[in-house]
């Protein structure tokens, strides 16, 4: 039975998590696709509201949805992980479940680098999220893992944390956190974050590998292969992204204007730069040069 009906999904029991704009998941959608291409196929992304998340992916693209879900649903959301204290936790816990042989956190297990050839692309994703429940930093947090469609319930082949929980049912964000989704893409911090928002390693070099992100309420702050990764997603063959959405605040990306904003930075007066590295930092923190370089000077 799928509940992908919308009458069906209006008349079901929806549990109320909203805790006051703090709700921030991490879901797997798999593809119901009659396109043998697609079907079974899995995402993880990031949201603030699962139940308009689902609505852009399965419009498509050109209603906010990503570009690597589009057009090939319809997608169900399997489950969503939620109970992480901010949006920048929630986002490194979805790269990490997304690129398992890249982060820093799995790479250590050399059976989560594919998928076997018999298993299904949701028990991979499943294989994988049980691994991270129990691995250093997530298995502190105080974690839901929430099922949103009973079919697919199954226990976790991994040791579970006592601490956290496992529920079933619908979640619903009430109207006011809807309004204060913004903050939670631009938490009040003034100066970059010293860390890659996606592998959580300090950014060495920021003047020559972090990017943020165009939008300027965004504070998106991660290492230039890391958002090239992100953005690549698993599209064999590609090694230069075109675009994508912005992992944090889900606007629209497009690489080159990325890369243009950068350059912009790098650009800057010889003078300047023949100074220390700090003050360029220093020209950041105080009005985010390179995301808003216009701004400045
Ligand atoms: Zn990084
Ligand atoms: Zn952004």
């Amino acid at each position: 039975m799928s509940s992908y009906d919308p009458q069906d999904t209006a008349s079901e029991q929806e549990e109320t998590v909203a805790l006051k704009g703090h709700f921030y998941g991490v879901y797997l959608l798999a593809s119901q696709s009659l396109d043998p291409r697609y079907r079974g196929k899995c995402y993880v992304g990031f949201t603030v509201n699962p139940k308009r998340r689902i609505r852009q992916h399965n419009l498509g693209y050109d209603f906010g949805g990503a570009r690597k879900t589009s057009s090939r649903g319809p997608w169900l959301m399997i489950m969503i992980v939620h109970g992480f204290p901010n949006n920048t936790v929630a986002l490194q816990f979805e790269w990490a479940w997304q690129q398992p042989s890249l982060s820093t956190r799995l790479k250590m297990f050399p059976e989560l680098k594919r998928k076997l050839p018999r298993e299904t692309f949701f028990d991979y994703n499943f294989r994988i999220l049980g691994y991270m429940l129990g691995v250093s930093p997530w298995n502190r947090l105080p974690l839901s893992v929430r099922w949103l469609e009973a079919d697919y319930e199954r226990p976790f082949n991994m040791p579970f944390p006592n601490h956290m929980e496992i529920v079933s049912g619908k979640v619903s964000i009430s109207a006011s956190q809807r309004m204060r989704s913004y903050d939670a893409v631009a938490p009040p911090l003034v100066a970059w974050a010293s860390e890659c928002h996606l592998c959580m390693q300090q950014i060495v070099h920021p003047e020559r590998s972090r990017l943020g992100c165009t939008n300027p309420m965004c504070r998106l702050t991660c290492h230039m292969m890391c958002l090239a990764n992100y953005l690549l997603g698993d599209e064999p063959g590609h090694y230069i992204p075109v675009g994508g959405e912005c992992p944090l605040c889900e606007n629209r990306l497009s690489w080159a204007a990325l890369l243009q904003r950068k350059r912009l930075l790098m650009g800057v007066p010889e003078e300047r730069q023949d100074h220390d590295e700090d003050r360029i930092d220093d020209v950041g923190v105080h009005c985010n040069i390179e995301e808003a370089p216009e701004f400045c000077d």
